[in-house]
Formats: C-alpha cells, sequence, structure tokens
C-alpha cells in the first residue's frame, strides 16, 4: 500500500493557507495505480449483495462509477445544489467555516436496497455523514463508506457508523 500512498502528493496551504491537500490526481492519472486502487476495493463488495453505489461530487463519482462497473450495480449521484434535474433530499451540514449543502433525487433508491457510498477522502467525516443521513432517510441501507483514503488525525470515522468505513490508504 506504500506505493499508492507515495504516489499521492502533499500540496500546502490548498486550497487555504494552513493546509495540506492531498492530490490524488497523480494517483488516478497513472494506470497501474488507478487499476489497483479500484480492483483493492471493489474486490471487498464482491458476493455482498450489493443493490447500488453512491458518489458522491465530484471525486466520489471517479471512485463510485469504476466500482458500479466492477459490481455490476448502477450509480446514483449526490450532487451539490441545482444540479440535480427532479425532485431532490436536501441535507445542509456544517463546515470548519460556513454551511455546505448536498443533494440526492427522492426516488433513487428502492425500500431496503444495500448501498456502497464512494468519496476519495474522509477528513473530518462532516460530508459523509450528511450523505449517510439522506440514504437513511430514503430507506436504504448503508453498507459501508469506501474512501481511496483517509487523514486518520481528523478522527472523521467518529462522526460515521465505525464498522461501516473503509479507507484504502491511511494518512
Ligand atoms: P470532510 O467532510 O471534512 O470529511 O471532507 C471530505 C470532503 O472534502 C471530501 O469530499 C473530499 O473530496 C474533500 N477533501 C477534504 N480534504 C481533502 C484533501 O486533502 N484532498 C482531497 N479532498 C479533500
Amino acid at each position: 500500500m506504500e506505493d499508492l500512498k507515495k504516489i499521492i502528493r502533499d500540496i500546502p496551504d490548498f486550497p487555504k493557507k494552513g493546509i495540506i491537500f492531498k492530490d490524488i490526481t497523480t494517483l488516478l492519472a497513472d494506470p497501474k495505480s488507478f487499476n489497483r486502487m479500484i480492483d483493492l476495493i471493489a474486490h471487498r463488495y464482491i458476493g455482498a449483495k450489493i443493490d447500488q453505489i453512491v458518489g458522491v461530487e465530484a471525486r466520489g463519482f471517479l471512485l463510485g462509477a469504476a466500482l458500479a462497473y466492477k459490481l455490476g450495480t448502477g450509480i446514483t449521484l449526490v450532487r451539490k445544489p441545482g444540479k440535480l434535474p427532479y425532485k431532490t433530499l436536501q441535507k445542509t451540514y456544517q463546515l470548519e467555516y460556513g454551511a455546505d449543502t448536498l443533494e440526492i433525487h427522492q426516488d433513487a433508491f428502492k425500500p431496503g436496497d444495500r448501498v456502497v457510498v464512494a468519496d476519495d477522502l474522509l477528513a473530518t467525516g462532516g460530508t459523509m455523514a450528511a450523505v449517510v443521513e439522506l440514504i437513511q432517510e430514503l430507506g436504504a441501507e448503508v453498507v459501508e463508506c469506501a474512501f481511496m483514503a483517509e487523514l486518520e488525525f481528523l478522527e472523521g470515522r467518529k462522526r460515521l457508523p465505525q464498522e461501516k468505513v473503509f479507507s484504502l490508504l491511511k494518512f
């Protein structure tokens, strides 16, 4: 796993001064690394009777679409406000400074659908906690939240059902 971790680069002071941003675009752009990352994550869910993958805007769409293709499921999008064309359910959540809102189509799931949620990185967990609430309010079951990477020192897991969090690369 160290070779995959090494290919992710640190960008100091992005998007704000004092933040060291994990830039996963280098991993996505490298054919062997991207392939391996998807295979390792998808492997967990083979045979787990997953009905749907949920991808979180925007980098979660990349992991989500590749997982859905591998598992033979569809993918449902969680997007920023005003992007989804049909009726939506919204959730507003707190960020370090201010708030953000995410939306999902109201008819995204059948009752009891088993879903895996995909995003690129787990930081404070605020984003994923809001996504889990959206999915549960629509009557689906979150089997696991899957991330390419996790910033462990931010303890985002504590805001999520612990046994339902998987991250491939831990920093
Ligand atoms: P959280 O809500 O604090 O867990 O932040 C997670 C969200 O912010 C994810 O959707 C990530 O795409 C994004 N994010 C936060 N920090 C980073 C980073 O260092 N690299 C890439 N994405 C990040």
